[in-house]
């Protein structure tokens, strides 16, 4: 005995559901891809910040050096020149060079050593940070190696879905197959709906008794209320 209309439209509600949800699942890992390729970028990201704040700050010490070499040059020059002052007043005027240029001194070897300080500190976070690099590197090439294995299995199920629903498809009869194929062709796998007990599934719309009757029959019965072609359970 050939299976009743109701077995067949329940088939191929099954499969179309279960082809879509493949569909849906293959669709949804370029976005898991992506989002593993973003924390390698994020690390690298933190790495090369790190590696051009240390040049930043060695081209700055670099820069300060030079001034502090400049301002000990000015200071022995006053120095000498105290020895020649012909006044107070000149002497005045030097002693407040010499302070100046004192102050200045200070202030440079400080910011120097600052600046030294801090760059031996980043520097001692790369081997880490690369570290993290590495790492993030490795575990994307081992998610793309999964997911690659992953695509193929869901594409070979996905397949083999489709191949299973053009069979079923063709135990449709002819008058019913042409009004599906015009349905799922617009819906999808939602041109279909159970019926449990006199009401359509998919929006709660009661079918009359003649509907029903004509369920029974295995003639296409579409929900008064929603259009989806009716299947009754088993
Ligand atoms: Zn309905």
């Amino acid at each position: 005995m050939p299976p009743t209309t109701a077995v067949i439209l329940r088939d191929l509600h099954r499969l179309r559901r279960h082809a879509k949800n493949l569909k849906d699942e293959i669709d949804r890992l370029p976005k898991m891809l992506q989002a593993q390729q973003g924390k390698v970028k994020r690390q690298e990201d933190a790495l090369k910040q790190t590696q051009e704040k240390i040049t930043k700050l060695k081209l700055a010490a670099k820069d300060k050096e030079g001034r502090l070499k400049q301002t000990h040059d000015n200071l022995a020059k006053y120095q000498k020149q105290l020895d020649t002052v012909a006044n107070k007043k000149e002497m005045d005027a030097l002693q407040v060079e010499l302070a100046h240029g004192k102050e200045s001194n200070r202030k440079l070897e400080e910011e120097i050593f600052a600046a030294m300080e801090e760059t031996e500190q980043l520097t001692a976070k790369l081997p880490e940070l690369n570290q993290a690099v590495a790492q993030a590197k490795s575990e994307l090439a081992n998610f793309d190696q999964i997911q690659q294995e992953k695509r193929a299995a869901l594409t070979g199920e996905l397949n083999k879905a489709e191949a299973e629903l053009k069979e079923v498809e063709t135990g449709l009869p002819e008058d019913l197959k042409a009004m599906y194929m015009r349905l799922v062709s617009q819906r999808g796998e939602d041109a279909m709906s159970e019926v449990n007990g006199r009401t359509c599934v998919a929006c709660y719309t009661e079918i009359t008794a003649q509907m029903y009757n004509n369920l029974l029959m295995g003639s296409y019965v579409p929900c008064r209320n929603c259009g989806r072609v009716l299947y009754l359970p088993e």
